[in-house]
């Protein structure tokens, strides 16, 4: 598998520092449930081994559910409260995990034909009144984890289907797809967990697209907050805007990407993205969602191509090409391609033929690289047809697709940095990004064209 997954949590760092900050008795605890989770993300990191999970049989006719209850401390598991075929316990938290685990395992058995997390009738396992006033939910590469909210902005963590929904997911992608939790791959995973947890909410509603809200953890604000969600898939940045809570920072599009090393690289801000790209699919073919977007996004999540580090735009070629696969050349993928153009990303597949062949492969092509604390400018006039076949290639792609204008969009000058340049009329590109924003392999490619 590809590097540990981290800790993932559903109500983001930023959104617990900005409650952090300020001075009702919910800031105390916003505080503390901020320290238990870098505490977390440490104890997590330390580990060397991958986690073993003790799992059913493939055999297993239903969900394998044990909920335990940590009583408002947090030592996990805690005690054992309900197993699976029992009887209601009359605790809403221990009920309410049981009935959202039970659901979530009947969208991928039922839909999709994938026995629980690991494919294999895993157990599902879930810890319920961790911590006390704990302003959270996580999944820890073993079971979920349930804090009952601190009562002022957050109810208890399970009361969100979407939610219990979203931290299974986060276990799927672990046992499938890999993505790395950090930078696009992270907010990928972060998207995907959004995909599939509202998917549970609808499909147990039997809820069609236009009848869906698209939203993440509804039921989690308490009633006074100025917000109706932590997440808003349809319009991203649009769920909250309270004076304890900030603005939703969510982007819409590339042109608000966040560039940050905060949050594991903005992986619950960029989300957004991805977010809105399959809730317009969605939207625009109608019907139930997860009978045609949810099942081009499982097909990738689940299929042979991904790779733990995949970014945006490979993501969207690979939906694009599972769409085809799946519907054929119809209306999935056309719903497909025009929502990644609405939100800016360019699809881009390594091993897709040659894209921007209408570019001429003698239009002049200049790439330079300026800035820097000594000034210096490098710079080279040249042409695709001048270029080693590989990197023509690779030009072709890159000047076809939206990533450099979405990198030039997103990129912060930052004082003494070099900023590389490339500029191509024939392909209506004039975009400058500054070198610590280029993608590793975009950056090589405009060394090597400058080294000629
Ligand atoms: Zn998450």
């Amino acid at each position: 598998m590809s590097d540990p997954v981290d800790v993932a949590h559903i109500v983001p760092p930023y959104l617990l520092q900005h409650l952090a900050q300020g001075s009702e008795p919910i800031a105390e605890q916003a505080r503390a449930t901020l320290v238990a989770d870098t505490q977390k993300r440490r104890a997590r990191s330390r580990r060397t081994a991958p986690t073993v999970i003790a799992g059913g049989s493939a055999a297993t006719s239903g969900p394998s559910r044990e909920i335990f209850d940590a009583g408002n401390s947090e030592n996990l598991p805690g005690k054992a409260v309900r197993t699976e075929g029992a009887p209601a316990t009359g605790d809403p938290a221990a009920d309410e995990a049981y009935d959202g685990f039970g659901a979530t395992w009947k969208l991928f058995d039922e839909v999709y034909g994938r026995n629980s997390i690991d494919g294999s009738g895993m157990a599902l396992l879930g810890t319920v009144h961790y911590g006390e006033g704990y302003q959270n939910a996580f999944w820890n590469g073993e079971r979920m984890v349930f804090g009952d909210g601190d009562g002022v902005i957050f109810g208890r963590f399970t009361a969100s289907l979407d939610v219990i929904g979203h931290e299974l997911t986060h276990g799927v992608t672990e046992h499938a797809a890999g993505l790395t939790y950090r930078n696009q791959s992270g907010a990928l995973n972060e998207s995907v967990s959004d995909v599939f947890g509202v998917l549970v909410a609808q499909y147990r509603a039997g809820q069609t697209a236009a009848e869906a809200d698209w939203l993440i953890g509804a039921d989690l604000l308490l009633p006074g907050v100025k917000g109706v969600a932590l997440r808003n898939m349809l319009h991203p940045g649009t769920a909250y805007d309270d004076p304890r809570l900030g603005k939703d920072p969510q982007p819409a599009d590339m042109s608000g990407y966040v560039q940050t090393s905060s949050d594991n690289g903005g992986v619950h801000y960029n989300s957004g993205i991805p977010n809105r790209a399959f809730a317009l699919t969605a939207t625009t073919l109608g019907g139930h969602a997860w009978e045609t977007a949810g099942r081009v996004w499982y097909d990738v999540l689940t299929g042979p191509d991904i790779q733990p580090g995949c970014d945006f735009a490979t993501f969207a070629a690979l939906t694009i090409n599972a769409a085809v696969a799946r519907f054929g050349e119809g209306a999935e993928a056309a719903a497909v391609r025009s929502a990644w153009a609405s939100v800016g990303v360019g699809a881009r597949a390594a091993d897709a033929p040659p894209r921007g062949e209408g570019i001429d492969p003698n239009a002049p092509l200049l790439v330079r690289r300026t800035g820097g604390f000594a000034g210096l400018v490098r710079e080279r006039r040249t042409s695709l047809a001048e270029l080693p076949r590989s990197d023509r290639r690779a030009w072709t792609g890159l000047l076809a697709d939206r990533t450099l204008a979405a990198l030039a969009t997103a990129s912060r000058p930052t004082p003494d940095a070099f900023c590389y340049g490339v500029v191509c009329q024939a392909a209506e590109v004039d975009v400058e990004v500054a070198e610590h924003d280029l993608p590793g392999h975009v950056r090589a490619l405009l060394e090597r064209t400058l080294e000629g």
